[in-house]
């Protein structure tokens, strides 16, 4: 068991920034004028090897290479393997492409009516509302455009998303994601919400986003209130590992529960960073102790240069079925894969399901039990001796 689960182990304070005024430290612009960027900014504090090193010589030809002092504070400088480290600090494995790997592996360019507009499913849309993040996952699915390292130029125009919402009444669900839609100041983000209110059809508007992660200084009350003069708008934070549920995030997503947020959580399964059940487990616990619901658990996408992230689905199958009964349901995200090529988010659950016949399903419970449920109506069911099946083993 991930062993700090009491609210008092969560980290918290400044750490390797101890001596700047709090004040700054606390200040969202002085969080992102002072990340880090650059091999030289990491090896003040980090000691990196030879693959690092190849990672972020190659990173501003990939994708940024951008960390928030805050962030940046949860690596734990004499690990190695830090699960922090592996999500933002880049790799030489980055450099390489494996042949089943795309640079848009979800087939979103195929999916584009105008620009910064995705849809996909017939009632809903992805608005891409701007290219920038406060740091950047080494894994990004978007990261052919996110950052801007790849010369995709990106510019997003408000009016011409807000004009193809306003002309499909089929769109009852907006998500603005981009990059980071809470990068966007006050009055942007006020406007645009304004404007996606208005819309009749829009009944459900929700805000894909890392900064409460990454930067929870910018939730700041001011940015409560306009999110609650529009609500509800919902938001999907991206919290990997417990050591990401420190004390600052916990009081972000406070203010933001007490402005009528609801909030849901999207992990990625990354290989060395949560790809094990007692962390999966202190993960979705903490989620809990911070009003956030797990909503999505992802099979990391097949993009460019994540060969040394990803997993095996099948790991993430039975790492759900390591909790599926075994926690509170409201724990438990849904495990999904974004189909390559554009087939949307597909779920995969572990089968509880041993077999169909015409009189009974015959059901797995989450002891490896099996329990028969009659079909046929009117019929009374046989008694069935319980038959104890081996408990799933987790590979
Ligand atoms: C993930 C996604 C959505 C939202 O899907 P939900 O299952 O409703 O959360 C919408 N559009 C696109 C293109 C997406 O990738």
């Amino acid at each position: 068991m991930f062993p700090k689960d009491a609210l008092d182990n969560w980290f918290s304070g400044q750490g390797h920034w101890a001596h700047v005024d709090p004040s700054d430290w606390n200040d969202w612009k002085w969080q992102l004028k002072h990340r880090l960027t650059s091999l030289e900014d990491l090896e003040q504090y980090l000691e990196l090897d030879p693959e690092e090193r190849a990672g972020c010589m190659f990173a501003n030809k990939k994708l940024a290479l951008a960390i928030t002092p805050y962030f940046f504070n949860l690596i734990n400088p004499d690990d190695p393997h830090d699960p922090i480290r592996r999500q933002v600090v880049p790799r030489a494995g980055e450099t390489q492409t494996a042949p089943e790997e795309r640079l848009d592996p979800v087939g979103e360019e195929n999916s584009k009516p105008v620009d910064g507009i995705i849809h996909r499913y017939p009632d809903r849309v992805l608005f891409l509302v701007t290219d920038r993040c406060a740091a950047y996952c080494r894994y990004c699915t978007r990261s052919r455009l996110v950052s801007n390292a790849q010369d995709y130029n990106f510019h997003p125009e408000f009016e011409t998303g807000l004009q193809y919402i306003r002309e499909h009444p089929e769109i009852r669900d907006v998500l603005l994601s981009g990059g980071d839609p809470l990068l966007l100041s006050d009055n942007k983000l006020n406007h645009l919400l304004r404007e996606l209110r208005a819309i009749p059809h829009v009944e459900f508007i929700r805000i894909g986003s890392r900064i409460p992660v990454f930067l929870p200084q910018r939730i700041t009350p001011e940015l409560c209130e306009i999110l609650k003069e529009h609500g509800p708008i919902w938001m999907s934070i991206h919290v990997n590992h417990p050591s990401e549920c420190t004390l600052a995030l916990r009081e972000a997503c406070d203010r933001l529960a007490f402005a009528g947020v609801p909030l849901g959580n999207q992990s990625v399964l990354l290989k060395g960073v949560n790809n094990d059940p007692d962390t999966l487990q202190s993960l979705i616990h903490r989620l809990l102790m911070m009003r956030v619901r797990p909503y999505y658990l992802y099979q990391c996408d097949l993009i460019t240069g994540s060969a040394h992230l990803r997993t095996d689905p099948r790991e993430g199958i039975d790492l759900i079925r390591s909790l599926r009964g075994h926690t509170t349901g409201y724990a438990i995200p849904q495990f999904v894969i974004d189909a390559p090529g554009g087939g949307g988010k597909i779920p995969l659950t572990p089968d509880y399901v041993e077999k169909i016949t015409d009189d009974e399903l015959i059901l797995r419970n989450f002891q490896g039990d099996t329990y028969r449920y009659p079909l046929k109506v009117g019929v009374p069911a046989p008694e069935h001796p319980k038959v104890p099946l081996p408990r799933p083993i987790l590979t």
